[in-house]
């Protein structure tokens, strides 16, 4: 049986949490998947962010609404309301089966993620709640209701690769930041005719960034907008090279490469420092390298490892 992809339960985990996390609670998270995943241990996101009317709903069941009941805290009385927690579960090999036994596997994630700067729910000595991870600074609810946020400390480590589609990166990921932000609102002005929902403008370039850029090709290609690579999109991209290229095709070639860790403008404007890129890009990936952005390098951008 195969290993589920990292790359699967990064993505999964990303679209669990949802918009509005605060970036390093969401970039911390990310990194105890990462480095559980190397000790042989699969792990899931199942919850992040919550407004106040989904906290609500949730209080509701088991009370007004059918259902067992999960949670004492309403709206404004979670740290999920906040951007702040997150829930995990273990999962299967394969990556199909969620598993909620609290096991020695279970507990070295808690201890992964404590090393990282979590607080885990799993030591609260009044209810015990197993999934739960957040990091609030020291502040309290109160404090958070009323506006206060915590300025918290990023142990990630900046040498720890950012996800990505495709691992490579041929910079340290701390110089991306605020070119991938860069990426963020040039993509985010698609997002209705390409069907995704605004991202975060954090500059952590994840799934969410690469699923928005692949649904943008779709987009440009004229082609059925799914965010699947596959042979139809493969078909419905055109080469870009020096002497022929369009902007706005351009622009998804450098975005693309600087959430793949490379240094570049999103200008437009195809010349020798985006072509460079692109053959530095071919050479890393091990495909044809002649400087020339078509169907088979768009494949290496978007296919699925
Ligand atoms: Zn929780």
């Amino acid at each position: 049986m195969a290993r589920v992809s990292l790359d699967t339960l990064l993505r999964r985990s990303e679209r669990n949490m949802g918009n509005g996390m605060n970036p390093i609670v969401k970039q911390t998270a990310l990194e105890v998947i990462r480095r559980a995943y190397k000790e042989g241990i699969n792990v899931q996101i199942s919850q992040g962010m919550r407004t106040y009317a989904e906290q609500n709903r949730l209080y509701a069941q088991g009370r007004t609404a059918p259902g067992s009941i999960v949670t004492n805290a309403q709206g404004g009385q979670s740290n999920h309301n906040f951007g702040l927690a997150v829930d995990f579960f273990l999962i299967t090999w394969d990556g199909t089966k969620a598993t909620w036994t609290v096991n020695d596997n279970w507990r070295r994630v808690a201890a992964i993620a404590k090393s990282l700067g979590f607080e885990w729910g799993g030591d609260w000595r009044s209810f015990k709640d197993y999934p739960h991870l957040e990091m609030t600074g020291g502040l309290s609810t109160a404090q958070l209701r009323a506006g206060s946020r915590p300025s918290l400390t990023d142990r990630t480590g900046t040498s720890t690769p950012l996800p990505s589609n495709n691992g490579n990166s041929s910079s340290p990921a701390s110089r991306g930041t605020e070119l991938v932000k860069r990426v963020q609102r040039w993509a985010n002005q698609y997002k209705e005719e390409a069907g995704f929902r605004a991202l975060d403008v954090d500059g952590l370039n994840g799934p969410l960034t690469m699923d928005a850029l692949l649904r943008i090709c779709q987009l440009f290609g004229k082609t059925a907008i799914d965010g699947l690579w596959g042979p139809r999109t493969k078909a419905a991209v055109p080469e870009q090279s020096i002497s022929n290229h369009q902007p706005g095709w351009t622009r998804l070639i450098q975005a693309t490469l600087v959430c793949l860790g490379y240094n570049l403008s999103i200008d437009g404007i195809y010349g020798t420092n985006t072509r460079d890129m692109v053959r530095a890009y071919q050479r890393n990936q091990g495909i044809s390298v002649d400087g020339i952005a078509g169907p088979e390098t768009f494949e290496e951008f978007f296919k699925t490892a």
